[in-house]
Formats: C-alpha cells, structure tokens, sequence
C-alpha cells in the first residue's frame, strides 16, 4: 500500500503485521492515511536495539543530546502548520489550537535541551574523615512511552523530550486513534540523527503493543498518560516488573465561581476551562461550583455564550469546536446527556449538530441543577459537558471541590484575595488557577495531580528528572 506509515525501530521504518486506517473525524470520507500495528516481536526488536545502543549515547554526553533536542524544536517549528494540520485532521482540535500543541512540542524540546546540561548532583562530606561522597543522576535505561489522543504533540514531546535528555532510551506507543502526529514527530526525531535505537516508533493496539512494553524485561520504566482503568491495569503490569511507574490520568476537575467574582472573567474562564478542545481535556473545567448570589446571572450569561459557539469541522476556519474524536466517545457523551436528565439536571445543549461533512460534532451542553453526587458530577465524561452545582458559601464550594475522586486541577474566580489564598493552600488538587480556566497550563513547569488522577512524580518542568533518572551514591577515599 503506498500510504502506508510504518514503526520506527532501530533506525529502519519497518511494517509490523497489519494496517490500520486513520480516518478524520471530522469527515469521516476523507482517509487519513494506513499505519502499520507492530507486534509484540517489534517490542521485542526495538527493546533489544535500545538497549544495545544506550552505551554509545551515554557516551556521547549532554551537549551531544542538547543538541539534537535544539534540532529537533527547530524542526518542529518550521513544520508547525503542516504537522497542526495533520493533528486537527486526525484528532479534530480547531487548527488553530492544534498549531499552538505543536509549537508548544517544539517549545518543550527546546526547554529540555537546555535541561540535559543542567544535570546537577551533590557533593556531602562524609562522617568518615577522608572519605568523599557524591550523589549523582543516571539514566535509566530503556522507558515504554504511552501517550492518549487528546495532544497528540504535546504529550508524546512532554515524555520523549525529558527521556532523551536525560540519557535514557525510547519506545514510544501513540494511541492507536492518532498514530498520525506521532508519526511526524518520530520522522523529524529520526532525521535529526538521534541514533539508531535510541527512539523507537511502536504504533498499534495498547492491548497489544503497549501490554508488551509493560511487560518486557528490558523496559526499566513506563510513562503512561490515559485513563484510570487502564492506568491501574499497566500499574499491576509495572508491579510485576518492579518498574518505575509514572501514571498521569484523569479528573473532574472543579471551577468555583463566588458571588465576589468579575462575571466577565469567570463566563470567559468557563467557556474555555469547560468546552473548548470539545471538553477533551484531562483538565477541563468539568464542575462549576457557583455560589446562590451569582448564580443566575451566571448561568445565563454562560449559556448565552456555550449556545453561541460555532460546531464544525477542525479545517474550518470559522469553528470554535471541533468534533468529538471517535464514535465510541460521542456515544458516551450522549449517554451521559440523557443520565443527566435522569438524574434530575436541566439540560442546556449536547444533541448532535449538523455539519457540512459526516463527522461527530455535538453541541457544547450544561447540566444544570446538578448536585456533587450525581453520576455526571463525578464521573470523569471528556467530553463538552460541564455540570453546574449551585453551593451557599466559601466553606461549602471548597468542600463540594474536594469532594471527588481525582485531583487534577481546581480553579476559583474571585475578587477576594483572602478566598484565593484560602482555596489554593487548602483545595486538594496538584495544579490551582485563580481567575483563569482549570485548563491551560505553560510547558515548563510540574503538570499533575493528587488522588485518582496522578501516581508517581510529577511531569515536565525541571521535576521531570526524577522520574527519568536514577540516583547514584557514590564513596571515594583519597588516602
Ligand atoms: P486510554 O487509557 O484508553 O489509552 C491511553 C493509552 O494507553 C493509549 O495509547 C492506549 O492504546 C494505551 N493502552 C490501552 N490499553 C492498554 C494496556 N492494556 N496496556 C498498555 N497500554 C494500553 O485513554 P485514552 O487514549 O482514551 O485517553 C483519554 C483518557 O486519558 C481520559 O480519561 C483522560 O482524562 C486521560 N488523560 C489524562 C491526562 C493527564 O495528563 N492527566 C492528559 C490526557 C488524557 P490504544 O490507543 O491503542 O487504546
């Protein structure tokens, strides 16, 4: 087939045993592309070609990866609106957001290549005279990479980016939904001249592809990003290994609203903590908590703006939101809707909407009069469905926030600077936004949470080291 995108294994594209289609789900008659499903062989391959490449690239040093990093930014810079293009056909993000993913890639690459010669170690006197000590960082060896759909640049170059800084080796597993960008990113990787081995393309089924990497011996570490159930399945998997484990997962993530807040600031904060992305973001704004004063205005004033957002394809121009990435996940989110109603909420919007092509567009929808213990209150959905809880003080919005499985991110909108620094020292959440929306976050600085959304240290930012190496105590005396 002569559009057929095949894995990246020690340096040679090779075919795996079947094809899969991309399709644009934003016109499900325009096919994207085949890509090659690797097998557990391939895993096997490419685990091995890592492995025997590691003692070369330690080698070569830090700046010998800075470098390579530098390139590779640059690269992506210069591919920004082809490689946005192919990520909003595929994923279905508007292009302008889905440009601004890969900047952001490239942005990340760039940050690390600064990071790999920013490796620092301590030197500690020992309790012994004469005798020296030295703690350092090492690489860890091989890491399994596993990335979702919804950034299909971002994520991939948030796990890739550190990993290779840091001296370690690479599989990287695309979810099978977007294998597209990180085909792109793997290409430019590639010709770059990160060494044979060193960054491996596995594209295919998690059941398969990714099982493998979390079961192979050689793999010292797995990096995961996706939902829960399947983060717990990998963490057994990793147990079973002793593997480090990095688990970055869902969450239903709380925004208050207080009587006190600019009404401007907190509709705006809202409509694109809530919608924007289509609500596929693991840190949208899913729970808006509003206090009894604002409560109606606000209501109104959000509604009014959600019903006004344009639903169209990702290339358009003209569309604020996208479609939703897969039939399965439009068919949750529809079910959600009609739980909603059962569940006694008004619902605002969230049928299906018509477009100029077949694809899975839905309306933005609120589920009003919701309480925190209602399924689509605490249920993570991803999809654009924010429920609106309406709550009498400070103390009741703050306990409604923690109350919930996840802790990704929390965010408060207002005017009272005793209310903010309240909720952010006490809100049980790893990221906190005042007056802006849950989602939305720089590239270099920690990303992650608390309670069901995060297990192990945290990502990005100089953080990411200590999930990517291993410390070393080491003894020396001098005579
Ligand atoms: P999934 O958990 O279904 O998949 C995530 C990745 O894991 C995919 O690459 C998938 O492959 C792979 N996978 C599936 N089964 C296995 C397995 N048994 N062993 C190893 N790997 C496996 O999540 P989605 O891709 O559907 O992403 C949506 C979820 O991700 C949401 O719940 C969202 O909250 C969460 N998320 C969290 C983020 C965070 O940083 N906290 C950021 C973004 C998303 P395949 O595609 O082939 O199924």
């Amino acid at each position: 087939m002569t559009d057929a995108h095949l894995n990246l294994i020690d340096g040679n594209w090779l075919p795996g045993d079947h094809l899969t289609e991309n399709r644009n789900p934003s016109d499900l008659s325009d096919l994207i592309g085949h890509y090659a499903a690797a097998t557990v062989e391939d895993v096997d391959r490419a685990a091995r070609a890592a492995q025997a490449a590691l003692p070369a690239w330690q080698a070569r040093g830090p700046l010998a990866r800075a470098d390579l990093l530098d390139r590779i930014a640059r690269r992506i810079d210069a591919e920004a609106e082809s490689i946005g293009h192919m990520l909003a056909r595929e994923e279905g993000k508007i292009l302008s957001e889905a440009i601004a993913e890969v900047r952001r890639a490239a942005q990340i690459f760039r940050f690390y290549g600064g990071e790999a010669l920013r490796i620092a170690g301590d030197a500690i006197a020992s309790v012994r005279p004469g005798v020296d000590i030295e703690v350092t960082r090492e690489p860890l060896g091989v890491v399994g990479l596993i990335t979702p759909w919804n950034f299909p640049a971002a994520i991939p170059a948030w796990k890739v980016a550190p990993a290779l800084a840091f001296g370690n080796a690479v599989l990287l597993k695309p979810a099978d939904l977007v294998p597209g960008t990180a085909h792109l990113l793997a290409r430019i990787i590639h010709e770059q001249g990160c060494p044979a081995g060193i960054f491996n393309l596995l594209m295919g089924p998690g059941s398969v592809v990714g099982r493998a990497l979390v079961d192979h011996p050689l793999v010292s570490a797995i990096s995961f990003t996706g939902s829960v159930a399947t983060g717990r399945a990998i963490a057994r998997g990793a147990a079973e290994g002793m593997k480090k484990l990095q688990l970055e997962m869902g969450g239903k993530n709380p925004m208050v609203v207080l009587d006190d807040a600019d009404l401007e600031i907190a509709v705006a904060a809202c409509l694109n903590g809530a919608f924007f992305s289509t609500g596929q973001r693991c840190t949208a704004s899913s729970r808006l908590i509003v206090q009894a004063g604002i409560h109606d205005a606000f209501v109104t004033r959000l509604a009014e703006a959600m019903q006004a957002l344009r639903v169209g394809p990702a290339l358009d121009p003209s569309s604020q939101i996208g479609p939703v990435v897969s039939p399965a996940q439009l068919r949750g989110n529809l079910d959600y809707v009609a739980l909603a109603a059962a569940e006694g909420c008004e619902v605002v919007g969230g049928s299906l909407a018509d477009g100029p092509t077949e694809g899975f567009f839905q309306r933005p929808a609120l589920f009003l009069k919701a309480r925190n213990t209602m399924r689509v209150a605490s249920e993570e959905i991803f999809g654009p469905c924010a429920a609106v809880i309406r709550v009498e003080d400070f103390d009741e919005a703050l306990a409604v926030a923690n109350d919930s499985d996840y802790g990704l991110s929390a965010g408060i909108c207002t005017g009272s600077l005793r209310h903010a620094r309240a909720f952010r020292h006490r809100v049980r959440a790893g990221m906190v936004m005042v007056n802006l929306p849950t989602a939305g976050v720089d590239f270099h600085v920690p990303f992650g949470g608390t309670r069901g959304s995060s297990h192990g240290s945290r990502e990005q930012g100089r953080q990411a080291v200590e999930f990517y190496t291993t410390v070393k105590t080491s003894y020396s005396f001098g005579g």
